[in-house]
């Protein structure tokens, strides 16, 4: 193990699947987590994580997507053995509602071909056929294209075991210790500064999810800026009686969508709120969210809210898609975040490319 460690900023779900990548290659790592793992607002705590693949995207997303999910299943099995939490794994598959004839030509001509062309047999169902299958969906329903790769698992559980697991491969986690500044001898940097003192290191990753563009900014200023803007998603859990009728697919329309977990709760979710880092869940929001579960899920609507909260998805502004790789003007530090609404679906992917990057492969 390399004696002088990297170190991991940020211990969202980007952060924690980069460390158990890391660990799991023998790499030493140091990961620093400001406030607690998976805690809100942080993404990963907030997140629906409903996991896709992503055709018609960019390449570059599509194929980190693919790593990503193909690694799924097999990861959260190993991380709830090696771990004992569980994260919430299951492969619920999508269906996406047309709620108009307009909705279900489009989904049709311009999606179907789009997913049969990966390879993943997609299938158009008619009202009854998607309404058998899902009574809770609305009446309004014209038809439904149904894919049956999608996964899913419950974000800060998923988070806290790919944490969980990097330490058991020798990580270790700071929580409670933000990163302050940086140390630099010319193009590397050579030491972290912290809430907790200095750190030398091998190598940096920044994965500090909303908040990553304040933290490239102390690297310096011949650093280009990470153009990193938080975005507020205000999302639902909602506790169907079992009088109600089950959702078991992931259901798409009416601008949102609705995602079973296997502890029984659906999520609806979520808003898209340009407001900087307020935290804060609005009577706005949530009457979004009233309207989406009315509109796609009236079977549902009436039934219990566990619990309403919101988190910062991670945007990127740049022109190209979000790094995931090495800093310019620097040697050794890295960057992977921006990856907006998608970040659960690429992590295992970004991990293992951040990885790859690190040891040379
Ligand atoms: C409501 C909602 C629903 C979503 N649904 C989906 C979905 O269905 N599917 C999907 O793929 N994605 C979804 N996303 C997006 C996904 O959750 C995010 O893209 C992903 O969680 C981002 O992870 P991250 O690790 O980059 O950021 P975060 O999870 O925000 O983690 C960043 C961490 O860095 C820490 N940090 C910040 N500054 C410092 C510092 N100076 N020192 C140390 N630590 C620091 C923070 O405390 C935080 O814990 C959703 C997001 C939201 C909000």
């Amino acid at each position: 193990m390399n004696p002088v460690p990297v170190v991991v900023i940020g211990a969202g779900v980007i952060g924690a699947a980069i460390a158990q990548s890391l660990a799991a290659r023998g790499v030493g790592v140091v990961l620093f987590e400001r406030a607690q793992v998976a805690a809100l607002p942080a993404a990963s705590a907030a997140s629906a994580a409903l996991l896709e693949p992503l055709p018609g995207a960019d390449p570059n997303l599509a194929s980190l997507a693919r790593r990503s999910l193909d690694r799924l299943p097999g990861l959260c099995a190993t991380l709830r053995d090696r771990t004992g939490i569980d994260p919430g794994w299951s492969r619920p598959g999508t269906m996406f509602v047309a709620l108009h004839p307009r909705e279900a030509e489009w989904l049709r001509v311009a999606r179907l071909p789009l997913y049969d062309s990966i390879g993943e047999s997609p299938a158009w169902l008619d009202a009854r056929t998607a309404r058998d299958l899902e009574p809770a969906l609305s009446v309004q329903v014209v038809g439904a294209l149904r894919i049956g790769s999608t996964q899913s698992v419950d974000a800060p559980a998923f988070t806290r075991a790919l944490v969980a697991d990097a330490a058991s491969r020798g990580a270790t986690v700071l929580a409670g210790v933000g990163v302050t500044g940086f140390r630099r001898e010319g193009k590397r940097v050579v030491a972290v500064e912290t809430d907790g003192g200095e750190m030398r290191c091998s190598a940096v990753v920044l994965a500090a999810g909303a908040w990553s563009a304040s933290v490239a900014r102390l690297l310096g200023t011949d650093v280009p800026v990470v153009p990193v803007v938080p975005q507020r998603g205000q999302i639902m859990a909602v506790v169907p009686r079992a009088t109600a009728p089950r959702v078991t697919h992931v259901l798409h329309g009416a601008g949102g969508y609705a995602v079973p977990k296997t502890d029984g709760s659906v999520l609806i979710g979520a808003t898209h709120d340009d407001v900087g880092f307020d935290p804060s869940v609005t009577p706005d929001g949530l009457q979004f969210l009233g309207n989406l579960a009315r509109e796609l899920v009236p079977g549902i609507a009436t039934e219990p809210v566990r619990a309403t909260w919101s988190g910062f998805r991670p945007v990127w502004r740049g022109e190209d898609v979000p790094p995931c790789g090495p800093v310019a003007n620097l040697e050794n530090v890295m960057v992977a975040t921006g990856h907006g609404a998608v970040g659960m679906t690429v992590a295992a992917g970004v991990g293992e490319v951040i990885a790859d990057l690190v040891t040379g492969a």
